[in-house]
């Protein structure tokens, strides 16, 4: 068995995918084209260069903009549960046996739908999704930075509402450069006095500083991306000593500039250095990579060893927002399925 094979097999987990950035390019077509939506892509060839970075990208912005389409053509229960459904089936067949995946429910609104029926169309799905597939997928639901602070109170009061029925946590994304962490701490003060997990995207696009704000000033147990930590050693410090998880997505990185090339990434020295760094796509469509992909990234890329691509699965696990009892089960079905691994594959 080859490499690829081994790491597609081996049972992993993703904690940072957007569902509007992981859309079946193909499901997108259909349902815009079926739907009446005004698309300027009438082929997937066409399509794709709407919905992925295929060349040159700029910035965060510039990745941003892939989200339009997906975001028209997910205002119907019909369409969002379809979406879901196949998304868990793609993480089936990329070896995932559990997946946290986000979204801002807000942005779903434009159809009539209210946000509870968002958020349980996408909870149905998931449930009907691990029956099929065997693959538990649980709900992060975002706030946006450029919105007022009084609709991530909402999204709050919202992830409350379901937070025993497969909601788990809430999150903080969009242009981090021009709305700081600290514009929504009232919701995120409300959140953490409500025990609901919190993540926050930060230290993204080079403002280092966000990342202790975050975890200091809205409470975030965990971090999207964190890139930029090594800016400042006293962040550094804070994230190896109080154990933060680092949710890392080294591609969209790369096609957002946050690094000018792969090898230049710092997951492997912050890995050596004892940060709790864990490897996710954060858009498997908009940046056209699987999670498999990412690992074998890591390898030629990077040099990365299997012990230490073992090492990210585990902190993966260890890092889920998910029961202890659950992430024991998890930690068992993986150390099940490397044991038997040949020993030259465990190096
Ligand atoms: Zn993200």
């Amino acid at each position: 068995m080859d490499i690829q094979n081994i790491i597609n097999n081996i049972p992993k987990v993703e904690l940072h995918c957007h569902i509007d950035g992981s859309i079946r390019p193909k499901t997108i077509l259909e349902l815009a084209l079926t739907g009446g939506i005004d698309v300027p892509f009438f082929n997937i060839e066409e399509a794709k260069r709407y919905l992925q970075i295929t060349g040159e990208c700029n910035s965060l912005k510039d990745y941003l903009d892939k989200f339009h389409f997906p975001v028209r053509v997910m205002q119907k229960k019909i369409n969002i549960y379809r979406i879901i459904m196949e998304l868990i089936e793609d993480s089936k067949m990329d070896g995932i046996m559990y997946t946290e995946l986000r979204l801002a429910p807000l942005q779903h609104l434009k159809g009539g739908l209210s946000p509870e029926e968002v958020v349980e169309t996408v909870l149905e799905a998931m449930k009907d999704g691990k029956d099929k597939f065997g693959v538990v997928s649980v709900l992060i639901l975002c706030s946006l930075r450029h919105e007022p602070v009084e609709k991530s109170i909402e999204v709050v009061k919202l992830a409350r509402k379901y937070i025993s029925k497969g909601v788990v946590a809430i999150d903080l994304a969009g242009n981090e450069s021009d709305f700081p962490p600290e514009i929504h701490k009232k919701a995120f003060d409300l959140a953490y006095e409500y025990g609901i997990n919190i993540t926050v995207h930060a230290g993204e696009t080079g403002i280092c500083a966000n990342i202790l704000k975050s975890i200091i000033d809205l409470h975030a147990t965990r971090i999207g991306h964190g890139v930029f930590a090594y800016k400042d050693d006293k962040t550094l410090v804070y994230l190896i000593d109080n154990h933060i998880p680092l949710e890392m997505c080294p591609t969209s990185n790369l096609q957002t500039k946050a690094i000018s090339a792969y090898c230049e990434h710092p997951i492997r020295t912050y890995l050596k250095n004892g940060i709790n760094v864990t490897l996710n796509t954060d858009n498997r469509t908009v940046s056209n990579i699987t999670l498999t992909e990412e690992y074998m990234n890591l390898i030629s890329k990077l040099d990365f060893s299997m012990e230490e691509i073992l090492q990210l699965i585990r902190n993966g696990i260890n890092s889920a927002f998910a029961s202890k009892q659950f992430k024991t089960t998890m930690l068992e079905k993986f150390n099940t399925y490397v044991r038997e691994l040949p020993e030259i594959c465990k190096n």
